[in-house]
């Protein structure tokens, strides 16, 4: 399913923790400021609008892996009310057990608050956060994440499971496998996502990718608490639909 963009907001993952997963419209990322992201320009400022194409999109879940992530550019509470209440009644409705949001370190104080809600209904809420190196230094100054913490402890009592950036210029295999192994510590789950060309400076460093697909990828591809998207757009959601 593709709005007016095209891009494809409803897909399955069948791999590793199934689920299916939506990709929403909110009115906006309130940071917009990482340096390799251009995936904050889907947004929309009135929230009618952005209820009526996310209740499209989500008349697609069926709800048959129980599990649902629900991604927007930004947080979850960049989502409007008439949105958040539609995902909690779909979530009763289709008897979803699990659901996935994302969240910026900014915005975690809605976390709790959200977690409680949904738990009423029967429905554990797990929160990702997208931290993208645990190297404090190299995150905030190459890619101004905006997480003041550097300390993975503090991080975990916010989020359930974290997103790695890799493929950039700097990292190394040993900065790559600290960032694995300490995601696999802390956290339920971690994400990888390696960087694509996209409309921002930061560019994908071709010699990084290259160490990760041959020395970091084969010994990570089968473990089911790591997702590996080489490509931003391998969990079906967010490419065009031209
Ligand atoms: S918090 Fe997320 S949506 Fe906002 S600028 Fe950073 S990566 Fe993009």
């Amino acid at each position: 399913m593709s709005d007016e963009n095209h891009l494809i907001r409803y897909s399955v993952i069948t791999e590793k923790n199934p689920r299916e997963i939506v990709l929403l419209r909110g009115n906006g990322c309130k940071w917009r400021r990482c340096k390799f992201c251009d995936y904050h320009l889907d947004f929309n400022l009135n929230p009618q609008l952005n209820y009526e194409l996310n209740a499209k999109v989500l008349e697609y879940v069926t709800g048959r892996f129980k599990h649902l992530e629900v991604i927007n550019s930004g947080s979850f509470s960049d989502l409007d009310q008439n949105t958040m209440n539609l995902i909690k009644e779909i979530c009763v409705k289709k008897e979803i057990t699990h659901l996935y949001f994302e969240c910026h370190w900014n915005d975690r104080h809605y976390i709790q608050g959200a977690k409680k809600e949904l738990n009423d209904l029967g429905i554990t809420l797990k929160i990702k956060g997208g931290v993208e190196t645990f190297d404090m230094k190299y995150r905030e100054s190459v890619f101004c994440k905006g997480i003041d913490t550097e300390s993975p402890e503090e991080m975990a009592k916010y989020y359930d499971q974290v997103c790695l950036l890799f493929g950039v210029t700097g990292q190394t295999q040993l900065s790559m496998e600290n960032d694995l192994e300490t995601g696999l510590k802390y956290f339920n789950r971690v994400c990888v996502n390696i960087m694509v060309n996209n409309s921002t400076q930061i560019k994908p460093d071709k010699q990084v990718i290259s160490i990760f697909t041959d020395k970091i990828y084969p010994k990570y591809k089968k473990n089911s608490r790591v997702d590996i998207l080489l490509n931003n757009t391998d969990f079906g959601v967010g490419g065009k639909n031209e």
